[in-house]
């Protein structure tokens, strides 16, 4: 066994690399510098942490936000690994005796916000200290073409330059996009460094996209459907986060929320509540989840379709962290199509960029609201349309999404497409898709009448169609670009050259209409077809998982701690299927490391016996 084989198993209880960790390691042991692309939850921290354990000297960590330093270092504490934070969470005594313990060498590996390094009193201890290694996660906020842009990234190159010695710089991100990937080997002076970008492909997470008519009720089944679990849902507005945290209460679920309208204690609380499981769900917008390392997440439900593909991969990749089965569910509606671009058309935030420069980026954020309207169009494979826009290969079929699993027949729509099309053109490409909808159905609303689209030509042509199918219909025209939508506040429904050619008669148009769709029975094929290698509990199993749960919820609230830095769901899942009676057997156990039995492997044998001699 190497010795990081040998580390992993110590002080992390598990017994093999994942793909990526190994190479970073090696390099950062050969004091090269590293800039690690992973996944969210791929394991990007242990490829900073196993070389701090090993290399003499301090590692810094710079990390951009509180809980995720406070969550980290408090794993690492468990575990055995002396760590602390210097952040504006602590009081300045709290602070300048976590110094003086840095001072007196006490801890290997430090987390500290970028924003400290410029301080004296930092700056005085680092240049005394030996600093091995500076690692920079989350490094994507060095850029300002990435999400989470943060001014004090830029000052960490200062920093390294006044340190006496040089020490390895390594950096790690799931970002991938190649120029903020630039930037970040540009902007920290990255020298020669081992880059190293794994597959984006997460496969234990199950994608889907539904159009439900009734949204909130269709959210509230599958929160019935998952209760007990854990799980995050995403809404596009704070009065959408609002109103569907107080209907989860009504009814009952462990829901809390946050969103940047809340104030600062209470966000921090409401936090607290959904990582320590008082609270498991959580209702938010997109200003939650950067840090929120919580492994047991076992559900995301976008109650909106947010803006982008990226942020959608990003907030749907913080279910399932744990590597065991968790679901991702993108509940579709037009609606949110205008709203996301009345958020593009009026961010102006940014005060200090060019008109020029402004309205790039405004071209730039429609092309992607685009590609992720068209992820809940497509009959396609969901993961594949997935790694493409990451820029990966995808297979066709991945047997673990919702197009997968549904049964489509392709269904000749030629005639109706070419009627939807001359509309299009009888009313000069002058109105909105809603309009064209309502004049091909019939519809007498004041607007129809006021623009006297009840003379077009295909006035109520298509009205043994229902509304819902109708725009799906022209949907797929616009994604197979017989129709394009302009750009602006008034998005306007236009005629293509590809119409023209349909109007000309040459041309079938096939659709993919899907025949059932019957989320309810996915699960089962899904276990079917993804051979998953956990076999299924049974009910004894699963009521010891219960107990076991419960002891690690005891446990968290003691030692004050989020239940999952006790052990990890896929821990406590395999203590069930391997049910160890003994240290050693126990110490078998994935995600069991010696600090941790011996802080709490009594305890869980304990209960692991009684429930084998039952
Ligand atoms: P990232 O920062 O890449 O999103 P983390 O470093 O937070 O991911 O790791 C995610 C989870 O995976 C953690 O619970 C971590 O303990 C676990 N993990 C990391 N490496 C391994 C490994 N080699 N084997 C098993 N679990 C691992
Ligand atoms: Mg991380
Ligand atoms: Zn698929």
């Amino acid at each position: 066994m190497s010795k990081e084989e040998q580390l992993l198993k110590q002080y992390f209880g598990y017994d093999g690399f994942r793909q990526g960790q190994q190479e970073l390691i090696a390099a950062i042991n050969n004091n090269r510098d590293a800039l690690g692309i992973m996944p969210t939850g791929a394991g990007k921290s242990l490829c900073y942490q196993i070389p701090a354990l090993m290399k003499e000297g301090i590692t810094l960590v710079i990390s951009p936000l509180i809980s995720l330093m406070k969550d980290q270092v408090g794993a690492l504490n468990q575990a055995g690994i002396r760590s602390a934070y210097l952040n504006s969470s602590l009081t300045p005594s709290q602070y300048a005796r976590a110094l003086d313990y840095a001072k007196a060498g006490v801890y290997k590996i430090i987390y500290v916000a970028p924003e400290r390094l410029e301080t004296q009193a930092f700056l005085s201890f680092a240049l005394a200290a030996n600093i091995a290694m500076v690692s920079v996660d989350e490094a994507h906020c060095v850029s300002q073409w990435g999400q989470d842009f943060r001014p004090g990234y830029l000052k960490i190159t200062e920093f390294i330059k006044k340190l006496p010695r040089r020490p390895v710089v390594s950096a790690f991100t799931a970002t991938a996009t190649k120029t903020v990937r630039g930037d970040i080997i540009d902007l920290l002076e990255l020298e020669d460094p081992k880059v190293l970008v794994t597959g984006f492909d997460r496969q234990n997470l199950f994608f889907a996209v539904e159009k439900p008519k009734d949204r909130m009720g269709t959210l509230l089944g599958y929160v019935e459907e998952f209760s007990g679990q854990s799980g995050i849902i995403y809404c596009l507005t704070r009065k959408t986060v609002e109103e569907v945290c107080f209907r989860l209460n009504e009814r009952g679920f462990p829901a809390t929320r946050y969103h940047a309208g809340l104030g600062d204690r209470e966000r921090r609380q409401n936090q607290e509540d959904f990582v320590y499981d008082k609270k498991p769900i959580m209702v938010a917008t997109n200003a939650f989840g950067m840090g929120i390392d919580k492994s047991n997440v076992r559900y995301v439900i976008h109650y909106n379709m947010p803006k982008n593909i990226e942020s959608y991969y990003q907030e749907a990749g913080r279910a399932g962290r744990d590597g065991e089965k968790a679901r991702c569910i993108l509940l579709y509606k037009g609606q949110d199509v205008i709203t996301n671009q009345f958020f593009i058309e009026n961010d102006n935030a940014n005060s200090e960029i060019s008109p020029e420069e402004r309205r790039v980026i405004k071209d730039r954020d429609r092309e992607r609201l685009k590609k992720m309207t068209f992820y809940c169009q497509t009959n396609d494979c969901l993961r594949r349309y997935i790694l493409e826009y990451f820029g990966e290969y995808g297979e066709n079929f991945c047997g673990n999404c919702s197009n997968c699993l549904t049964k489509f027949t392709d269904t000749d729509i030629t005639a109706t497409a070419q009627t939807i099309v001359n509309c299009v053109k009888a009313a000069g490409g002058r109105y909105g898709m809603a309009l064209i909808a309502d004049t091909l159905r019939g519809s007498k609303n004041a607007k129809v009448l006021k623009f006297h689209l009840d003379t077009n030509a295909f006035y109520g042509a298509l009205d043994t169609i229902k509304g819902p199918r109708l725009r799906q219909i022209i949907d797929h025209l616009v994604y197979q670009e017989y129709l394009a939508i302009t750009e602006g506040d008034f998005p306007l429904l236009k005629l293509t050259e590809k119409g023209m050619e349909l109007l000309a008669g040459e041309e079938t148009v096939t659709m993919q209409i899907a025949q059932e769709y019957k989320p309810k029975t996915k699960e089962a094929k899904i276990k079917k077809q993804s051979g998953s290698v956990d076999a299924d509990f049974t009910d004894a199993e699963q009521e010891l998982f219960t107990e076991l749960r419960t002891l690690r919820y005891t446990i968290a609230q003691e030692n004050n701690i989020p239940p999952y830095i006790v052990f990890s769901d896929k821990t406590l899942k395999q203590m069930c299927l391997l049910k160890p009676t003994t240290e050693l057997e126990m110490l078998e156990v994935s995600g069991v490391g010696e600090v941790k039995f011996q802080r709490y492997g009594e305890e869980f044998l304990a209960v692991i016996k009684e429930f084998v001699n039952k």
